[in-house]
């Protein structure tokens, strides 16, 4: 076990003091937690092996899923990408910094283990000064996962990194909670047409009126589990966004008709001794009956419910609640990254409630 350092960091004007301590850990090959507008990032010097098996370590996460190699120029994409087609070229512009991570095919400067030995690299430039700041401070392109154990919620203080990596990792870099709450959307442009792996920050609707065509990968909008021939993007493959309580996912156009679904659920189970939450919405969770009922927030504002929903999956572990039952969205803007989400954090634990 280390000891965790932690530093709480103003995120309007970073304290640059704290800042080249934080990057003198990261070119020392150590693991720092960071915040960025989407979640909390894990990052390690993305050009020391070393550095970056301690972070897959850090996290037990498979070797075989790569982090996000982060940058705080966009002429460093020149460097890590072997070509960089147009089409990035206008992804770049009009979104980064922001929620975008996009897959090009890489260049030989980043170790095998940084990129999984994949023959492409996911590449991202976050929209937060902290972030920033710690990446040109290091001098070198950081890979950074989210700093959550792989599985886990991911984390969107800095409480929740503590939570699953006190001991195991240097420094958390605490500026509270951060603004997007799901992680970036993932696109792989070494396919045309470009192809989202990962709906997340960045909307669909957006990458379209950007690109004109985009494919949705199946993967990104899997209602149950699907088998990749290759694995494109190895992170879905794996369980992921799990509380620890069982999660089941109730979907249909009505809305009605899924809150009536569970209701006789979390009857069902409560009948079983089962301590059973609803994870509901404004609108609905007045009407639930359970042992706890957590509302994500107004269907009329997906962003605050994008933010709030991994912490939401924690709080409902700190509550020692056996079974989770949530209420599914629409799969529009900001909720497909939503729904992508809680379909895996259930396993694919999905009831259909036709209307
Ligand atoms: P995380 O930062 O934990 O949200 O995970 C990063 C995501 O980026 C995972 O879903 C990875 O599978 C994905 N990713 C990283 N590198 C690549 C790559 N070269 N090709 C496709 N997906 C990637
Ligand atoms: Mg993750």
């Amino acid at each position: 076990m280390k000891k965790t350092i932690v530093l709480k960091v103003s995120s309007t004007k970073p304290e640059i003091r704290l800042i080249r301590l934080a990057a003198r850990i990261i070119q020392n090959g150590g693991l720092v937690a960071f915040p960025t507008e989407t979640v909390y990032g894990l990052g390690a010097d993305a050009l020391n092996p070393k550095a970056v098996k301690a972070m897959f370590k850090a996290k037990k996460r498979p070797p075989d899923n790569p982090p996000i190699i982060h940058i705080a120029d966009k002429n460093d994409v020149y460097m890590l990408a072997k070509k960089v087609p147009k089409k990035a070229e206008k992804l770049m512009k009009a979104l980064w910094p922001g929620p975008l991570t996009i897959i090009l095919e890489r260049s030989k400067i980043l170790p095998n283990i940084t990129v999984s030995g994949l023959d492409t690299v996911a590449i991202r430039m976050p929209r937060h000064k902290v972030a920033l700041a710690l990446i040109r401070e290091s001098k070198s392109p950081i890979a950074a996962p989210s700093a959550n154990l792989a599985g886990r919620p991911s984390p969107t203080t800095a409480e929740h990194v503590l939570r699953d990596l006190d001991g195991r990792i240097d420094l958390v870099l605490d500026c509270g909670s951060t603004r997007i709450g799901v992680e970036s959307t993932v696109v792989d442009l070494t396919v045309n047409p470009p192809q989202v792996l990962r709906p997340g920050g960045v909307t669909y609707e957006r990458l379209v009126k950007i690109l004109g065509k985009v494919r949705l990968h199946p993967v990104a909008i899997a209602d149950k589990k699907v088998k990749m021939l290759r694995a494109r993007s190895p992170g879905v493959k794996h369980k992921h966004y799990a509380p620890r309580a069982k999660l089941i996912l109730v979907e249909g156009s009505s809305t009605v008709a899924v809150s009536e679904k569970i209701q006789e659920l979390v009857n069902r189970f409560m009948d079983d001794k089962k301590r059973t939450g609803v994870l509901a919405t404004d609108e609905t969770m007045e009407e639930y009956e359970a042992d706890v009922v957590k509302s994500l927030g107004s269907r009329r504002n997906f962003r605050v419910i994008a933010k709030r929903l991994f912490a939401c999956l924690r709080e409902f572990d700190d509550e020692g609640v056996d079974i989770i039952v949530a209420e599914g969205l629409p799969l529009k803007g900001l909720g497909l990254a939503v729904m992508n989400r809680l379909r895996k954090a259930s396993g694919y634990k999905i009831v259909k409630v036709e209307s």
